[in-house]
């Protein structure tokens, strides 16, 4: 068994001896009619862009680093037969005709990263899709309804701090206030979309018409263990979480560490300490599956003598419950005021995003169970604990996604891993997933 690290310098040589190895295995009265070897080759050259020396990508969206990567994906798509057209949010989508008039079966994910990231996340559901597009044409199938791949810009919102930015500008819940926005370089997002060569007044055009869509789909890595422990290489996602994220800023006095008497201090951090103790004790104080993070935090001034006058936090809370999500957030700001009167500081917190939780459209889920079942792959339901592009689409579109085990359940990492034969076996589920549903919609 090869043993895969996503380190720079061996993620070429390992991603290649097992392609060889998956390729071999196909041959042998294969039932994939995806290719696994050109799959992870469009994989690894994927991975170049915004390669870190230490492993893993930094490929954030709207960056110089992600218009190459668009690059070098709109031009395999272009190889593909695909009609290229770019949203004014940036997002790309690639069409096939269909035989009928009909609604579009739309399908793909994003390529952008965290900061640090691995290649997987994303990467998988969008090389997937242009491999099926790939495949479809050398078995010259042609589908009734027009088939879609997209590649949706800024899934990861670590750059403008908005996840799910440009499905969420499509599926019409970001509108124009969004263009002000300024990233931490003072850029603003108006700024990014014209070097992406978008006219950002006619970013109300991106909003995609309910009725254009017939089924929207996702190919997907877990990014947590539940696959992976099982050992079942297909899951079908029933659902997809809310996440509510808060910007904090603790106000206190900055003043000379050495001279001022500790019962006379306003110390911002002492105060956002308890503060992300109180987000953890909050989400730990009831039974399920929620969970929340406090991912970073800024303290002004900055020095070892000056006690802190500023601190800055965010608060994430995810739950599958919209409502829990909300309760949560409102016995957070109970623990948060307690602090301020503690600490004799003033905590300020602005809500800067709210994606709903999403419900996978069940006819779509049978579909994936069903091209599971035709490949011999064994299948399981469960729900999406990380915020997905597909759940803003759920909004105008029926959806679904597929998930393939994610190594270790780790993910936003560059130890992130899928194995060659999980996402070929992703990508021929997503082939027959289309298929069926090109069949079963709209009779
Ligand atoms: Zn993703």
């Amino acid at each position: 068994m090869i043993r895969c690290r996503a380190l720079a310098g061996l993620l070429c040589l390992c991603l290649a001896s097992t392609v060889a190895l998956v390729a071999r295995a196909q041959n042998v009265s294969s039932p994939y009619h995806v290719n696994a070897q050109r799959l992870q080759s469009t994989l690894v050259k994927l991975s170049e862009y915004g390669r870190n020396p230490d492993g893993g990508v930094t490929r954030l969206g709207y960056s110089e680093t992600d218009m190459a990567a668009r690059e070098y994906v709109i031009g395999i798509m272009k190889d593909a037969g695909l009609s290229i057209r770019i949203d004014p949010a940036g997002n790309i989508f690639g069409q096939r005709d269909g035989s009928q008039k009909l609604p579009v079966i739309l399908f793909g994910s994003h390529i952008d990263s965290v900061v640090h990231g691995g290649n997987y996340d994303g990467d998988v559901g969008s090389l997937g899709a242009i491999e099926v597009i790939r495949a479809l044409n050398e078995s010259s199938m042609k589908t009734r309804h027009p088939l879609e791949v997209v590649i949706w810009t800024n899934e990861e919102g670590n750059h403008f701090g908005i996840g799910t930015l440009g499905s969420g500008i499509a599926a019409g819940l970001i509108g124009p206030e969004i263009l002000d926005r300024k990233d931490d370089k003072g850029v603003t997002f108006a700024e990014w979309l014209r070097r992406y060569g978008q006219d950002p007044a006619k970013l109300g055009d991106a909003r995609i018409r309910q009725d254009l869509l017939a089924a929207s789909l996702e190919l997907h890595i877990e990014q947590g263990p539940n696959l992976y422990e099982r050992q079942i290489p297909i899951g079908v996602v029933r659902s997809i979480v809310a996440v509510g994220r808060w910007d904090c800023v603790v106000s206190g006095t900055a003043n000379h560490a050495g001279t001022t008497p500790m019962n006379r201090r306003h110390n911002a951090l002492t105060a956002a300490s308890k503060d992300v103790l109180a987000v953890r004790d909050v989400v730990l104080s009831e039974t399920g599956t929620q969970v929340g993070n406090v991912g970073f935090m800024k303290v002004e001034p900055g020095a070892p003598n000056v006690i802190p006058g500023r601190a800055e936090f965010p608060v994430e809370l995810r739950d599958l419950d919209d409502g829990k999500v909300l309760r949560m957030w409102e016995h957070v700001s109970e623990g948060l005021r307690q602090v301020d009167k503690e600490e004799g500081v003033d905590t300020r917190c602005e809500s800067t995003d709210n994606v709903r939780s999403a419900r996978a459209t069940p006819a779509i889920q049978a579909a994936i169970r069903d091209a599971a079942k035709s490949v011999g792959l064994a299948s399981m339901d469960l729900p999406s604990f990380a915020g997905q592009d597909s759940q803003n689409i759920a909004k105008i579109a029926p959806m679904g996604m597929i998930f393939i085990p994610s190594k270790a359940g780790i993910s936003h990492s560059p130890e992130e891993y899928s194995s060659p034969q999980d996402i070929a076996n992703g990508a021929e589920v997503l082939y027959r997933t289309v298929l069926l549903l090109d069949q079963r919609l709209n009779p």
